[in-house]
Order: structure tokens, then sequence, then C-alpha cells
């Protein structure tokens, strides 16, 4: 019999950090993991907690202003873990209220500045209105689809790559057509909805960065994605 292959997959602040459907991401990379020949193992990590030592793959979600207050103290003190993790070509993914926290600092509308662990060179600051809706985003990835809302408007550094460009809805700032940020394996996104459901080819990406890394050959097999094409189109159709 062939050794079991386990891949790890950390959730960061499930009770804080969870919204729109989030904890589908997760669901989507272990039972992906499975489809593909491999052994989930997936974690939770609480504020206050010893970190793990052992992940392959780290996903976190969005949240209200509150629930990144709540974290805050907690990432910061993890800041040099999730560093390390990410120059070692750890794949994560970070949405919304969390790809906030990947950058340096979000300021709320009540001027609170919520501290960020600078992964990615980027700053958010509270707009006006909320920006919400579903979203089509160009990616390197090909076309990935989700549904956005936040009121933290994300500037990025000259410097710093985006995730993708806004073929409709807000992204970034509204402004400027970018979307996300991305540092090596990491991934920041304001796209909710959930977005690997949806996004079968995104969330093999990271599986395959994950896999590759630890066992150093990735052999997918062939997965029936009907349902997540349909969900797409369905999606795409959608008005803004
Ligand atoms: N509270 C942040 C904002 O409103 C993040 C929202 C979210 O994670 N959906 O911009």
């Amino acid at each position: 019999m062939s050794q079991e292959k386990t891949i790890t997959i950390l959730q960061l602040y499930p009770n804080e950090m969870n919204i729109y459907g989030d904890w589908g991401n997760v669901l989507t990379l272990g039972r992906r993991l499975q489809w593909h020949g491999y052994t989930p193992r997936i974690l939770a990590h609480s504020p206050g907690q010893k970190f793990p030592n052992a992940v392959d793959i780290i996903v976190g979600g969005g949240g209200q202003d509150s629930g990144q207050n709540k974290v805050q103290d907690d990432l910061l003190k993890n800041s040099a873990i999730l560093h390390k993790l990410a120059n070692d070509n750890v794949p994560m993914l970070m949405i919304c209220g969390l790809y906030q926290l990947f950058g340096r600092f979000f300021k709320t509308a009540d001027g609170e500045t919520i501290k960020g662990i600078e992964i990615f060179k980027a700053e958010t600051h509270a707009g006006p209105k909320r920006l919400i809706g579903n979203v089509i985003l160009d990616t390197d990835f090909g076309d990935v689809i989700g549904y956005e809302n936040h009121s933290g408007l994300t500037v990025l550094d000259n410097n710093q790559p985006a995730f993708g460009v806004v073929k409709k809805g807000a992204g970034n700032n509204g402004t400027d057509q970018t979307e996300g940020a991305v540092y090596k394996n990491v991934i920041g996104s304001y796209l909710h909805g959930s977005l690997l459901p949806k996004n079968p080819s995104l969330a093999d990406t990271l599986i395959e960065a994950a896999v590759t890394r630890k066992y150093g050959e990735f052999n997918p097999e062939i997965i029936d994605d009907r349902f997540a094409q349909l969900a797409r189109a369905t999606a795409a159709k959608r008005p803004r």
C-alpha cells in the first residue's frame, strides 16, 4: 500500500474572521486534496493559542472591524512566523479583513488604526461607502469570480503586484482596477463568495504549491468540475 500523504491546512481565527462563506475555502481545499489522493488535516488557530509547528497551507477570512481588532495582537505576535512561512513559499489565501491585515494597516471609519504584518506592501483606509457586489477578475490563474463587501480602500505600493485586474466590480479601491495582492505563494483578495468553490483552478494552484513543496511533485487527478463551472457561469451573469 502506498504511503499516506498528508497536507495540513491551517485556518486563522475561524471565530473572529470568517464571513460570507469564507469557511468554504477550507472545505474546498480539504475535499480537493482528497480527490487528488492526499489526506487533509485541518487545524485552526485562535488568539492566544500556540502557533502550530508544521503547516502546509494557511487560509484566513474576512470579518467586521471589531473582529479585526480582536485578532490584531495575536497576528502581530505571530508576524515573524508568518513572514518566515511566506518566504519559505508556503501557500496562503487571505480574504478581505485578513488581506487588509497582511498589509501595513487598516484605518477604520472611527479613525482607529488596526496594524497589520506587512507581508503585502499596501495600506487600507475606510472609504465613504461599502463596496458590495459580484466581481470578475483577470488574473495569472485565469478569470476569477467572486463577491466583495468591504469599506476599506486598499492602495498597493508601486512595487506591490496585484492579484488581478478588475473586469467587473470595485476591487482594491474602485479606482485603479487592481484587486488583491500577491507575494510569493501568498494571495490576498477581497473576494468571498466563497472564492475557491467557484474557482477550482485557483484552489488547485494552492494545493499544487503545498504538495510540491512538501513531497517534491504533484500528480493531480482529473476532477469533474461541472458544478463549479455552472456556478461560475451563473455568478458571472449576475448583475453587480
Ligand atoms: N472590516 C473590513 C472592511 O469593512 C473588512 C470587511 C470584510 O472582511 N468583509 O473593509
